[in-house]
C-alpha cells in the first residue's frame, strides 16, 4: 500500500512510524513544506501522559533523561476560593502520570527515529491540494508535481485547508495564553499544576532544566498589557495568582504570547484521505491534551489500517467515528478546564470548590479521571 502523509510534525512522523511498525504500508513517504534544518519552533514544554510515552517507545522514539521531567502528580486548584483536586500516580499504581519535554527535543527525537526506520521525507514539498482519484488519492505540490497513493493523511497542522469537504469550525477564544518560565524557590518536584484564575487557568509544567514553564491564559486585552509589564511587576503578579505553595517564584524567561483559538474539523475523513493531529482539532493549550490527542489518533489510526478487512475509505470512516469518545472527551474536559473555570464571584467558586472537592474525596471516580487522562 502506498501511503502519502502531508506534515512532518510530531503527528505525521508518528504516523508513519506507526505504519511502518504495523507493517501496514511498503512505501510511505512525507511531504514537508519547510527545509529540513528548519529549527523546532517555541519554547512549549510539551506534557505528555505515560500513555503518550509508551507509544512513542515502540516506535523507537527515545528522549535523554537530561531533556525529560517526570510529573507524578496534578494537583487543582482555585485562587481565593476552597477545593483542591489531587491526581496522584501512586493512586492509580503508576510510577508517573507522565512527562514533560521541550518541543525541539522531541521533534528531534522523532526525526532521528523516522531517519532511523528509513521512511523518505521531501522537504520543500508544499502541498496545494489533495484530491480524490477513483479508489483513491491524488496529492498536488506547489511545484507543480502531482503523487497518488491507496491513501493520504493529513497531519498539516492548523492552517489545514486542502479538502474543501472538511469543514473547519473555529471559535475565538478571546483568550491569549502568556508562556513563560519560572524558578520555585521552595521547588516541588515532579508536580504540575492548574489554577483557576479570574479570567483564565494557569498551569506550571515542570521541565527537564529544574524550572516550571508556565502558560497562563488571560483575557486578550488583557494579556496585551501584560505583554508590556517589566519583569518585577510582572513577577509580582505570577505570584499574586499562583499562590505560595512553591515559595517564591523568580521569571526566568521572556515572556511569548498564543492566541487560544479551538478548531474542529468535521468531517475528518473522506474516500482515502483522513485528517490527524492539529490538522483535525485545536485545543486550548491549558489541559495540555492537543499533542496527547494527536498521538492516539496517529496509534488508533495505524492499528485501525492494520485490521482492515473493508476497503481503505469504509476502514477510515469506522477509524473516524472510533475517535469520536475520546476526542469529544479530551475537548470536553480542556473546555471545562478552559472556560468553566475562568469567571469570577462566590457563586460560582462555591460549586467550583465543592466538585473539586467531591473528586479529591470519591478516590473510585478520582482514579477513573487518571486512568483516562494518564494511562
Ligand atoms: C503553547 C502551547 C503549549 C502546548 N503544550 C502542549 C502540551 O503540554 N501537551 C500536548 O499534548 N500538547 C501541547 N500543545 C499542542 C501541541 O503543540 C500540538 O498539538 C502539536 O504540536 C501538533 O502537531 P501536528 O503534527 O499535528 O501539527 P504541526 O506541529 O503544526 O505540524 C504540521 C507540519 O505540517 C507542515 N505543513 C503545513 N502545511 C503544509 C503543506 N501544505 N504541505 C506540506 N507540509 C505542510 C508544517 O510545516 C509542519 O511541519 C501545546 C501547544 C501550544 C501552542
Amino acid at each position: 500500500m502506498k501511503t502519502l502523509i502531508v506534515g512532518a510534525g510530531p503527528v505525521g512522523l508518528a504516523t508513519a512510524l506507526a505504519l511502518k511498525y504495523r507493517c501496514v504500508s511498503d512505501d510511505i513517504t512525507v511531504l514537508e513544506a519547510g527545509s529540513e534544518n528548519a529549527v523546532a519552533f517555541g519554547d512549549r514544554n510539551i506534557a505528555l501522559s505515560s500513555a503518550s510515552w509508551r507509544f512513542l517507545a515502540k516506535l523507537g522514539v527515545t528522549v535523554s533523561a537530561s531533556e525529560r521531567a517526570s510529573i507524578r502528580e496534578v494537583e487543582i486548584t482555585q485562587r481565593g476560593a476552597f477545593g483542591l483536586l489531587r491526581l496522584d500516580a501512586t493512586d492509580v499504581a503508576a510510577a508517573e502520570l507522565g512527562a514533560a519535554s521541550p518541543y525541539p527535543a522531541l521533534k528531534a527525537a522523532l526525526d532521528n527515529a523516522t531517519h532511523a526506520a528509513g521512511i523518505q521525507i521531501l522537504y520543500g514539498a508544499k502541498v496545494s491540494s489533495v484530491q480524490h482519484v477513483a479508489q483513491h488519492a491524488e496529492v498536488h505540490l506547489e511545484s507543480g508535481e502531482q503523487m497518488r497513493a491507496d491513501c493520504v493523511v493529513l497531519a498539516d497542522g492548523a492552517g489545514s485547508d486542502l479538502v474543501a469537504e472538511f469543514k473547519r469550525t473555529e471559535r475565538d477564544s478571546g483568550q491569549t495564553a502568556i508562556i513563560t518560565r519560572v524558578s520555585a524557590s521552595k521547588p516541588r518536584r515532579s508536580v504540575a499544576f492548574e489554577r483557576f484564575t479570574d479570567g483564565g487557568a494557569l498551569a506550571l509544567i515542570p521541565r527537564a532544566d529544574r524550572d516550571w514553564t508556565v502558560v497562563w491564559a488571560r483575557p486578550r486585552v488583557d494579556a496585551e498589557r501584560m505583554l508590556q509589564l517589566d519583569t518585577t511587576s510582572l513577577t509580582s503578579e505570577i505570584n499574586a495568582a499562583f499562590g505560595n505553595t512553591m515559595g517564591e517564584l523568580t521569571l526566568t524567561a521572556k515572556l511569548t504570547s498564543y492566541p487560544l483559538v479551538w478548531r474542529f474539523v468535521e468531517p475528518r475523513a473522506s474516500g482515502a484521505i483522513v485528517a490527524l493531529g492539529n490538522a483535525a482539532q485545536g485545543l486550548h493549550p491549558v489541559a495540555a491534551q492537543g499533542l496527547n490527542l494527536g498521538l492516539a489518533d496517529a496509534q488508533q489510526f495505524a492499528d485501525a489500517m492494520a485490521k482492515k478487512s473493508a476497503g481503505i475509505a469504509a476502514t477510515l470512516t469506522s477509524f473516524a467515528r472510533q475517535r469520536g469518545v475520546d476526542r469529544v472527551t479530551r475537548i470536553g474536559f480542556t473546555g471545562l478546564l478552559a472556560y468553566g473555570f475562568d469567571r469570577g464571584g462566590w457563586l460560582l467558586d462555591v460549586p467550583r470548590g465543592l466538585g473539586l472537592t467531591a473528586v479529591q474525596m470519591l478516590p473510585p471516580l478520582r482514579r477513573q479521571l487518571t486512568r483516562r487522562l494518564a494511562l
